[in-house]
């Protein structure tokens, strides 16, 4: 408490970012990141840019970067918008385009990033209960609002919602708009983009950070048709927010340009997942059916703070949330197959030594 802040910075509750310990030799399944490398072309990419051209301003309308979006999903120039990380591009979205009459609809368990920046930007929220099987009723969100924010898949459930019923909430909300963010879309679930033709309220979020590996660089975009992504660049030059850097350009055009890799390291991912989800059942667990980089996974237990705490002794870090509702439950990002039967057999020896 500070007598100098606003009153507003006296009533937020500041997202709690995942831990990044600078230890090495850790088996790091706590934030989603990929377990492989950057693409090795962005890689150079970003390596080529390092010497002289770092004298110079990068690209303020990263004309490159858009070029490789707009290829990658068929859509124009005017209806893409990048900033420094999908969590900016939302920022960006929630003051640009989600406060209204009526209440901001998001699910109750979801990205907790959400709800500090409706606190943030003073806009009203009302968390959605998850139904009984922890996933997203469109149903409940048919009513008045004044927007609605959903990640398909969502997070950390992993479950994802079918392009149906997004169309049912773009079809309930003409006037409102509906952000899905799509930070884990890659890893199997259908991309709302091609709705985007019919639908002039659909903003879809997107990010380097996940499928392609790109967590450290900062980058994310916004697709959406011309009216959306002018509103999201009213706010973003009003603020100044700088352009991305000329390295995180040069190795996001990279990235996205290589689809080959991209289908690659996702299709071993989810070959991963599948292992990953049958040895915890084998283990006692229930499992969510993920269509995401992670699962997420109650033991019978029920006591997964208690895991989460012992896996750490082994130096491997999950993520445990302490929210009453999933409290019990552990997400586990997948790692490479070796990481996950690690993790699978540490489970199996802790849970032996408490028998
Ligand atoms: N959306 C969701 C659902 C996420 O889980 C994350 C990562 N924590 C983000 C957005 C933000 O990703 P980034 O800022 O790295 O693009």
């Amino acid at each position: 408490m500070s007598r100098f802040w606003s009153p507003i910075v006296h009533s937020l509750t500041p997202y709690v970012p995942g831990e990044q310990p600078q230890m090495t030799k850790l088996i790091k399944l706590n934030t989603n990141e990929s377990p492989y490398g950057p693409p090795p072309r962005a890689l150079e990419a970003i390596r080529a840019a390092t010497g002289d051209m770092l004298r110079l301003y990068s690209d303020p309308t990263s004309e490159r970067l858009r070029t490789a979006i707009s290829n990658a999903h068929g859509v124009s120039m005017d209806e893409i918008f990048v900033g420094n990380g999908s969590d900016e591009v939302l920022a960006h979205a929630f003051q640009a385009l989600l406060k209204h009459d009526g209440p901001l609809l998001t699910p109750d368990i979801t990205y907790s990033f959400y709800p500090v920046y409706c606190s943030l930007y003073g806009i009203t929220h009302e968390p959605v209960p998850l139904n009984a099987a922890m996933q997203i009723d469109v149903e409940d969100y048919l009513r008045p609002c004044g927007g609605i924010v959903l990640p398909n898949p969502n997070a950390p459930t992993g479950i994802a919602l079918g392009l149906g019923r997004i169309e049912t909430l773009l079809r309930a909300h003409p006037d409102r708009v509906v952000v899905i963010d799509e930070a884990y879309v890659d890893f199997g679930a259908d991309t709302a983009i091609p709705l985007i033709r019919h639908f002039p309220n659909l903003l879809i979020v997107r990010t380097l950070s996940k499928a392609h590996a790109l967590a450290g660089l900062r980058v994310g975009y916004a697709i959406g048709q011309p009216e959306l992504i002018e509103g999201l660049n009213r706010v973003k030059d009003s603020f100044n927010s700088y352009p991305l850097d000329l390295l995180a350009q040069v190795g996001a055009t990279a990235a996205i340009e290589d689809r080959e890799w991209l289908a690659r390291t996702t299709g071993k991912i989810i070959k991963s997942r599948i292992g990953l989800t049958s040895s915890l059942r084998g283990l006692g667990f229930e499992v969510l059916p993920s269509q995401a980089n992670f699962v997420f996974a109650r033991h019978p237990d029920r006591d997964a703070a208690r895991l989460a705490a012992a896996l750490r002794e082994r130096a491997i870090i999950v993520r445990h949330f302490r929210t009453p509702r999933i409290a019990e439950w552990l997400r586990i990002t997948i790692g490479t197959d070796e990481e996950c039967r690690i993790v699978t057999d540490a489970l199996d020896a802790i849970l032996k030594q408490n028998a």
